[in-house]
């Protein structure tokens, strides 16, 4: 049994290998696009309206590397600016996306997830394999959220919230938990190229398409942001808890997202050459065709994303006294 295993391993990683080494790694289309829908429920976020952005003078706490071509950005103005929560969470929703987790050594096995970026914003889940370090990213930044809310610094408190939410919604994008149905991983070892490029494909093309339907205000996943409620906290305690079951929960979703890919986006999505959809012509499902098919089926994990964030924002809540 445990030299089964190990063969089992060695098997997968080197699947994972191949596999990987040109993953993606910015998951959900647009965090802040997402966000703002998100968090419009978000009454007690009111009360924050008149935040001073301050400086970053966290070197003591905040040691984690950052990409080397990583610059801070004041997108709101510089220090001394007025803000709201609600921009800063928007804002920088997608900041740990601007380079921060580039061009970085962070394990041996960081090559399986396409690099440093795909290794802290991912969590896959193959078997008994766990690869990634988003859960650890995410409590990361929610901690340094309750420094800076200690010292009285509003604006560093949402701005790590911001971060810290970002690696919480990777991890329920269904192909951040999971390369490819588990099967077909197994499957595809005859056709390898033809899997690794089909992996790719299906995630770049679901990440693309939920882009281009959120700024299309499609209504079904629009709907699945908004609606969506938080976990009972008793349960869902953290940051890392949320990202550890997100992609769990995100796993089995990657079988019945791949066959409506298939059927949405058509066959050059299975091939080993690098694909994607033209969305020019991209208008929103009509009832009873394959899109609104697909449309159905990925509001699940969408509904998910804004879930876990609002979770995520009520352990704040709970925890920082906000
Ligand atoms: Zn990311």
């Amino acid at each position: 049994m445990r030299r089964n295993r190990k063969f089992l391993s060695v098997i997968l990683i080197v699947l994972l290998a191949g596999l990987f080494l040109a993953s993606p790694a910015d998951a959900w289309n647009s965090h802040g696009a997402c966000t703002n829908i998100i968090i419009g429920d978000q009454e007690w976020l009111k009360a924050y309206d008149n935040i001073t952005v301050t400086p970053w003078t966290y070197a003591d706490v905040d040691t984690a590397s950052v990409g080397p071509n990583f610059v801070q950005q004041y997108i709101e103005g510089a220090p001394g600016t007025v803000t709201s929560a609600a921009a800063i969470l928007t804002n920088y929703a997608d900041e740990p996306d601007w380079k921060m987790d580039q061009d970085l050594n962070l394990s041996p096995l960081q090559a399986l997830t396409g690099g440093s970026q795909g290794w802290r914003h991912q969590y896959y889940g193959l078997g008994w394999l766990r690869l990634g370090a988003a859960p650890s990213r995410a409590q990361y930044f929610f901690d340094l959220a309750g420094k800076a809310n200690e010292k009285g610094d509003l604006y560093w408190t949402f701005r790590y919230l911001a971060r810290a939410l970002h690696y919480v919604q990777d991890t329920t994008e269904p192909y951040h938990g999971v390369p490819a149905p588990a099967g077909l991983i197994f499957k595809g070892i005859g056709s390898f190229s033809t899997l690794m490029g089909s992996a790719l494909n299906h995630h770049y093309n679901l990440e693309g398409y939920q882009g281009a339907m959120i700024a299309r205000s499609s209504p079904v996943l629009v709907n699945a942001l908004r609606t969506a409620v938080p976990l009972d906290t008793m349960t869902a305690t953290s940051a890392n808890w949320l990202c550890r079951n997100g992609a769990y929960l995100g796993r089995p979703l990657v079988r019945t997202l791949w066959p409506l890919e298939n059927k949405f986006f058509g066959d050059s999505l299975n091939s080993k050459d690098s694909w994607y959809a033209d969305e020019t012509g991209l208008n929103v499902a009509d009832p009873g065709t394959d899109q609104a098919a697909y449309d159905q089926e990925l509001g699940v994990p969408l509904g998910r994303m804004s879930s876990y964030t609002k979770t995520l924002l009520l352990l704040a809540r709970q925890q920082f006294g906000l």
